[in-house]
């Protein structure tokens, strides 16, 4: 094999859960080998990119599958030590957090997740009064992203340390990744485009479309997340904005409608003030409001490798996408995982050129 020419691994996609999978990988030195290639990239905005419109925060939003358990498991470590090591510059941060479930809430997944979590408690003064229609409550340490910085930083970090190769481009179909012969895998982190793109085309995709407000309100420092029968409504503080906040939101699963409605951010502003007493007694300033669509699957993201015949070679194709309303807590699992299915190929790279002789 020859010296690292930046074409061993394409990645399609520069979301959240492409970026990840690059850093996943320029982890174990193989930046060199790898090339990204998205017709978005961090810094862009689009109603058909989603990773920049995200609150974003860890929370139980997530689903209870053992895949979801696990890819938690490891998101939260992950954001743990960067928000240790580098969170200023990674816009990653702890806070503290309230989450409320008016019903039905998910005990097991709670109880699995509370022996990592840190300060995890459902007991502490703050959940004494429940607020009414409220079942259940939990307290907790979690990490807070502001998501448009944090994967700008990672396109900077894996272009500029780690020698991953950024292309922007729209291919016509997953097979097209496969230009070079000397690709051999190519991970497929399309987002909402899995469900329409040739070679891919997963009618399990679907989007669920959130409303955001993007307001001013420095005098809010705690997340706080309100899982309702129909509704979510969560107020997520901005690492390193200068006192602006998240205030949420909507699920509208299969819609996928980019414009933002005043009747929405009226019900998020009625929700929310509500909710948090330091957004409804202390100056507050609405700011904008967004609209982005999570890539939803049915049955929960697909992590999977399919090897596929491209002009009579066999390669691996690696699909990781569907990550619905959790990509960023996910993310770093999911890469995890991804790049698992794929260790005789990452194997080989990581022995160099000597491997052949
Ligand atoms: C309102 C809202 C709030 C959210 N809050 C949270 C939260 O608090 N916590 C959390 O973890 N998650 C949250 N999410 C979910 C999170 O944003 C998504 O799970 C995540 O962004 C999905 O990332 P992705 O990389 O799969 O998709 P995307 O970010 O959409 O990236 C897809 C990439 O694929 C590229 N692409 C697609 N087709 C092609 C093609 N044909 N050729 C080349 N490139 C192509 C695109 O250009 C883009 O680069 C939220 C989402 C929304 C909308």
């Amino acid at each position: 094999m020859a010296a690292p020419t930046n074409e061993a691994i394409v990645i399609v996609g520069a979301g959240i859960i492409g970026l990840d999978v690059a850093l996943v990988l320029a982890e174990r030195g193989l930046g060199h080998h790898i090339t990204v290639i998205a017709e978005y990239l961090p810094g862009d905005t689009s109603p058909e990119y989603t990773s920049p419109w995200a609150g974003s925060n860890f929370s139980g939003i997530s689903g209870s599958d053992k895949n979801a358990l696990r890819w938690d498991r490891m998101g939260y470590a992950h954001l743990a030590k960067l928000a240790s090591e580098r969170g200023e510059e990674a816009f990653v941060a702890r806070a503290h957090s309230i989450e409320y479930w008016d019903a039905n809430a998910p005990h097991e997944k709670i109880k699995a997740i509370s022996e990592y979590l840190e300060d995890a408690s459902d007991t502490c003064p703050a959940l004494h009064e429940l607020p009414a229609g409220v079942e259940y409550g939990i307290s907790c340490t979690t990490l807070t992203l502001h998501a448009p910085k944090h994967i700008e930083y990672l396109y900077a970090t894996l272009r500029d340390q780690h020698g991953v190769r950024f292309v922007r481009q729209k291919l016509d179909s997953i097979q097209a990744a496969f230009a070079s012969p000397r690709t051999k895998a190519v991970f497929n982190c399309t987002g909402n485009a899995a469900r329409t793109l040739p070679g891919v085309e997963d009618p399990k995709c679907y989007p669920t479309r959130g409303q955001v407000v993007l307001a001013r309100a420095p005098a809010v420092k705690h997340n706080v997340m309100r899982h309702g029968r129909d509704y979510e409504t969560y107020i997520i503080p901005r690492p390193r904005s200068n006192g602006n906040v998240i205030l949420g939101g909507y699920m509208q699963k299969g819609t996928s409608d980019a414009a933002t409605y005043s009747y929405e951010t009226e019900s998020i502003m009625a929700r929310t003030t509500a909710l948090c007493p330091d957004l409804r007694e202390r100056p507050h300033e609405v700011l904008a409001s967004f609209a982005g669509m999570r890539p939803s699957r049915e049955g929960g993201a697909r992590v999977e490798r399919e090897d596929i015949s491209v002009k009579g070679t066999r390669r691996a194709l690696v699909h990781n996408y569907g990550a619905g309303g959790t990509g960023f807590q996910a993310g770093y699992g999911m890469a995890t995982d991804a790049a698992a299915t794929i260790e005789d190929v990452l194997r080989e790279l990581q022995a160099g050129p000597r491997a052949r002789l």
